[in-house]
C-alpha cells in the first residue's frame, strides 16, 4: 500500500460544499492516509479569510476594543458547515474558551492557529479520522525557528501508528508549550514536512488552480499549465512570486525526493502539475518552465578602481550588510563594480544611513542608487544548457523597449534573473512569455 499526504487549502475548505468535494477525494483513493487542513479561505471574491478574521480580533483585542463582530463571523462560517454536514460538534465551547483567551493575555500566534484547529478537528469527525493536534509534533524552538530534527521524529511517531489522521496545518509549539506559527500560507509546510516524517509516496497539495502556471495569470491571460517541473525550479517561481506553494514547503519533501503534486479541488480528475526530482522515463518538458517576478526593488551601484585586486572590497562590503541584518537578493560583482539587489521594504527604512556608511567604509569612485526596480526570474535548467532560449529573452525585452538594468545567471544555470524598470514590469513578462511559449495572443 502506497501513503500519500493529501493537504487541502482554504478554498477547498471554504464551506460545507468543499468538505463534500474533498470526502470524494479522499473515497477515491484509500492511499490518502494522512490529511492535512488550512482554515476556511474566501467563498467568493469579497469574502474573508477566517485566519483574517482572527487576525481582527487579535488586534482589537490587543488594543482593548470589542472583538464579539468579528468573533461572531467566525462563529457562523464553522456553525453553517456544521450544520449543513450534520455534525455535532463543541463549536460554542470552542469560540468561549477564544473569548476567554482573547479577553485575558491575547496572543497572536495562538489566536491565528485556532482557524485550522477547528477545521481540521472538524474536517476529521467528518470522515472519521484521527485529529492530530501539531502542537504535539511540530517543533519550534524558543526563536519561533523550526526544529526540523525533532520535528520529524516527533511527527513520524505521531503519525505512523495511526491507519489515519487529519493534521491541522500552520502551526506547532515551542518547548514551552506556546503556540508558533509558519508564515502566511504555511500549512503547506506542515503537509511536507508529514509526508517527510512518514516517509510518503507522494505530498498532494490540493488548491483552487490547475497547477502552477508558467506566468501569471494577471498579466498573461489563461498562461499554460506546467505539467512537471524539478524541486529547484519550483522554489525558484515560489520565492520569485508564482502563489501555488509556500517555497519553504518544498525543501523537506525534495530532501527524500517525495514528489509533490499540485491538484485542483475542483477538477479532482486533472493530473495538475507533478514536481520531481527526475522526470519519469518517456517524459519531455519544455526547455523553458515558466516566467515569475517580483516588482519593489531597488539597485545600489558601487563602483572603485581596483575593486578586484583581492582587498576584500567585497567583503567589507557585505559585511555591512550583514551587521544591519540586511538580506540582499543577487550580488553581483564585475571588474572594479559590485551591484546589490535589495527589496525596497528593507532598504528604505535605513537607505540613506546606509549610503552613508558605505561612502564612509568604502570611499568609492561612484555609488549610485537606482529605485523602483523589479527582477524577473526565467526559469528552466534544460533552458540555460544552450544559451538560444537567453537570447531569445534579452532580444524579446529589447524589441519591446524594456531597459535591461541587471542580469545575472550562475553557474548552476537553473534560471536568467533580469532586472527592468518597475514601469516596464509587465511589458518584460508579456514579451518574455510570447517568446518562450512563441504565442502573441495571451496578453490582458
Ligand atoms: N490559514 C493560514 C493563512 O491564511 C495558513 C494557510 O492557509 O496555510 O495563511
Amino acid at each position: 500500500m502506497r501513503t500519500v499526504v493529501a493537504k487541502f487549502g482554504g478554498t477547498s475548505l471554504a464551506d460545507a460544499g468543499q468538505f463534500r468535494k474533498i470526502r470524494q477525494i479522499v473515497k477515491a483513493d484509500p492511499d490518502r492516509r494522512f490529511l492535512v487542513a488550512s482554515a476556511p479561505g474566501k467563498r467568493f471574491a469579497d469574502d474573508i479569510k477566517v485566519t483574517d478574521l482572527l487576525l481582527a480580533c487579535f488586534e482589537k483585542a490587543d488594543a482593548g476594543l470589542p472583538f464579539d463582530g468579528e468573533l461572531a463571523r467566525i462563529r457562523d462560517r464553522y456553525q453553517s458547515i456544521l450544520q449543513e454536514l450534520g455534525l455535532d460538534f463543541p463549536l460554542d465551547a470552542e469560540i468561549a474558551g477564544l473569548s476567554e483567551h482573547l479577553a485575558s493575555a491575547p496572543d497572536r500566534e495562538f489566536t491565528a492557529s485556532r482557524g485550522e484547529y477547528l477545521c481540521a478537528r472538524i474536517l476529521a469527525q467528518y470522515l472519521g479520522f484521527t485529529f492530530v493536534d501539531p502542537a504535539w509534533c511540530i517543533c519550534f524552538d524558543a526563536n519561533g525557528d523550526l526544529d526540523m530534527g525533532m520535528t520529524k521524529r516527533a511527527l513520524g511517531a505521531s503519525l505512523k501508528p495511526l491507519k489515519n489522521a487529519v493534521i491541522a496545518g500552520f502551526y506547532g509549539a515551542d518547548e514551552d508549550g506556546r503556540i508558533r506559527t509558519f508564515s502566511r500560507g504555511g500549512s503547506d509546510i506542515t503537509g511536507s514536512l508529514a509526508a517527510c516524517a512518514i516517509g510518503a509516496d507522494l505530498y498532494e497539495n490540493w488548491t483552487d488552480v490547475p497547477g502552477l502556471l508558467a506566468a501569471d495569470p494577471r498579466i498573461i491571460r489563461k498562461p499554460r499549465t506546467v505539467d512537471f517541473l524539478s524541486y529547484r525550479e519550483l522554489r525558484t517561481l515560489s520565492y520569485m512570486g508564482a502563489s501555488v506553494i509556500h517555497s519553504d514547503a518544498v525543501l523537506p519533501a525534495s530532501d527524500l525526493g517525495i514528489p509533490i503534486n499540485i491538484r485542483n479541488t475542483d477538477n479532482p480528475s486533472d493530473p495538475g502539475t507533478m514536481i520531481v526530482r527526475k522526470l519519469p522515463k518517456g517524459q519531455t518538458k519544455k526547455p523553458v518552465i515558466g516566467v515569475a517576478g517580483m516588482t519593489g526593488v531597488s539597485v545600489i551601484q558601487v563602483e572603485k578602481v581596483m575593486v578586484s585586486d583581492g582587498s576584500g572590497f567585497s567583503a567589507i562590503m557585505l559585511d555591512i550588510l550583514k551587521q544591519r541584518c540586511l538580506p540582499f537578493e543577487q550580488c553581483l560583482t564585475g571588474i572594479d563594480t559590485i551591484t546589490l539587489v535589495i527589496r525596497n521594504d528593507l532598504l528604505n527604512p535605513c537607505k540613506d544611513d546606509l549610503m552613508d556608511e558605505i561612502r564612509r567604509e568604502l570611499n568609492p569612485d561612484f555609488l549610485g542608487l537606482k529605485e523602483n526596480l523589479s527582477v524577473i526570474a526565467v526559469v528552466g535548467e534544460k533552458s540555460t544548457e544552450d544559451s538560444s532560449a537567453n537570447v531569445r529573452v534579452l532580444e524579446a525585452l529589447t524589441s519591446a523597449g524594456v531597459e535591461i538594468c541587471t542580469i545575472n545567471q550562475g553557474a548552476g544555470k537553473l534560471n536568467l534573473l533580469i532586472g527592468v524598470p518597475e514601469e516596464k514590469y509587465r511589458d518584460a513578462i508579456k514579451a518574455i512569455y510570447a517568446t518562450i511559449e512563441e504565442d502573441k495572443e495571451n496578453h490582458i
